[in-house]
């Protein structure tokens, strides 16, 4: 009896073992795939620089080392701690890319021509990353120093045939009902009417927003003491100002606006956030050859970034920051192994080449000319034939469409620095993205634009 007794006990823990070995078995087979659920953020920057290679950035790079003994976010500490990749720029009609073929890209994952928003090449319009978020509870953001009905924002929001239909792309904002919608262009808000309004009809669009539950704010301090679920912040009638001549009482910094957003869709919210933040002045000053202006942008641009680090250090796990951009524009470089002081003689510049075209006016005198680079070009000579240039309105230079003041100052500038380009358009240069936190590792390697789309909404839908 004792012998079957014992035998049944080893039978039965026999059994057991089995069993157990079972669970275990099942338990090491699930344990993988659960580890390999993607990191989901829930806090997502979308940093883009609009118009800037990876030589915008270095410059900027070497001009805070050897100028401002600072160091840069993005190289230092984003692409640092996390991944860096590149990404293609071309758009499904041309090797060159323009901001709307490119957001698109970025937003929607897929290639379109050149002047579609949110519209791939077929036709068919794919949920943009926004959307997808909306759909998953987050708040939604959408900061930009250009108008905020400028195609890289539209792109991100919704779907239009063509990048000037800004109606549309407000009746698009209308429907996605963002959090936050901060940036220029209050032009296009304002009725028929209003000064500085250039709508043709007379809706007073800023009223809309307002019975949809948006806070409205026009200005620095109105945007520090803002509060709601919903705020439309127009800051100015067209793009907002370069960071060289901004008025710092009035217009909100690039930074100024990354701080509000972060506290405004932060505040009362458990859901998370995905938010846009893009500087679109570095591609406007390149569009005038003005290095200056790209440079004190970038600079303007780190800052920005650097407060989301900040925020990431706070919630490493649930934040994901991605720096890009659209495309480079001017091929911009140093080029005949000039010494470091050239940095320091475009630091001296004190307006931007845009300012300066706006001071001159479309007949400058030699006089005035001359009195302009004095004044705001101290160390400066304009040489014969670029004052000439200048003041018989001829085009010279490396320039595609861009204004003879604007190119026979950066002709001068360029001379004294070393400092080139090489056109005043885009370039089909593919630009770099650097992720940090939850999910950046998806963003490593050489990929299409559109594959930044298509891992951020992955990873926005929890999928592998
Ligand atoms: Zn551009």
């Amino acid at each position: 009896m004792r012998h079957k007794n014992l035998s049944k006990l080893f039978l039965f823990l026999a059994v057991v073992a089995a069993l157990s070995g079972r669970l275990l078995i099942a338990f090491f087979n699930t344990a993988p795939s659960e580890a390999a659920q993607p990191a989901a953020p829930k806090y997502v920057f979308i940093f883009l620089a609009d118009g800037a290679g990876v030589t915008h950035m270095e410059i900027t790079r070497l001009f805070n080392q050897h100028v401002h003994k600072e160091g840069l976010v993005i190289s230092d500490k984003i692409m640092k701690e996390g991944f860096v990749g590149l990404l293609t720029t071309h758009a499904a009609n041309s090797l060159v890319t323009d901001s709307s073929a490119g957001a698109t890209a970025l937003a929607c994952g897929c290639k379109a021509k050149n002047g579609a928003v949110g519209m791939c090449e077929d036709g068919k319009m794919p949920k943009t990353v926004m959307e997808i978020a909306k759909e998953q509870n987050m708040r939604v953001g959408l900061v930009t120093n250009s108008t905020v009905y400028d195609a890289t924002p539209a792109a991100f929001a919704g779907h239009v045939t063509n990048r000037n239909l800004y109606s549309a792309i407000l009746e698009q904002y209308l429907s996605l009902e963002p959090n936050l919608l901060l940036g220029g262009g209050g032009d296009q808000f304002l009725p028929r009417s209003h000064p500085g309004s250039r709508r043709r009809d007379d809706s007073d669009v800023i009223a809309t927003f307002k019975n949809k539950g948006y806070a409205y704010v026009s200005d620095r301090q109105g945007l520090s003491e803002s509060k709601g679920g919903k705020v439309l912040g127009l800051f100015s009638l067209k793009d907002m100002s370069f960071e060289l001549d901004r008025d710092k009482d009035k217009q909100p910094s690039l930074s100024e606006m990354t701080r509000a957003a972060i506290r405004l869709l932060q505040e009362g919210n458990d859901r998370g956030f995905i938010v846009l933040i893009e500087n679109e002045n570095i591609d406007s000053a390149a569009h005038m050859l003005d290095a200056a202006s790209v440079i004190q942008a970038y600079r303007e641009f780190d800052r920005s970034v650097g407060l989301a680090y900040e925020f990431y250090k706070k919630h490493p796990a649930d934040t994901l920051i991605l720096v890009t951009s659209d495309h480079e524009t001017g091929g911009m470089g140093f080029t005949g192994y000039p010494p470091f002081e050239s940095l320091k003689k475009i630091a001296s510049i004190r307006i931007s080449l845009s300012k300066a075209v706006e001071l001159l006016g479309p007949k400058p005198s030699a006089e005035a000319v001359d009195q302009l680079v004095a004044e705001h070009f101290k160390g400066f000579v304009l040489a014969p034939e670029f004052k000439e240039a200048i003041i018989k309105r001829k085009p010279h230079g490396p320039t595609f469409r861009s204004n003879p003041t604007a190119a026979g100052l950066s002709a001068m500038i360029s001379a004294h620095t070393q400092l080139h380009w090489i056109s005043s358009a885009h370039t089909n240069q593919p630009v770099f993205v650097a992720a940090l936190g939850a999910g950046a590792e998806r963003f490593r390697g050489y990929q299409d634009n559109t594959d930044f789309a298509k891992q951020l909404i992955a990873l926005l839908e929890r999928k592998k």
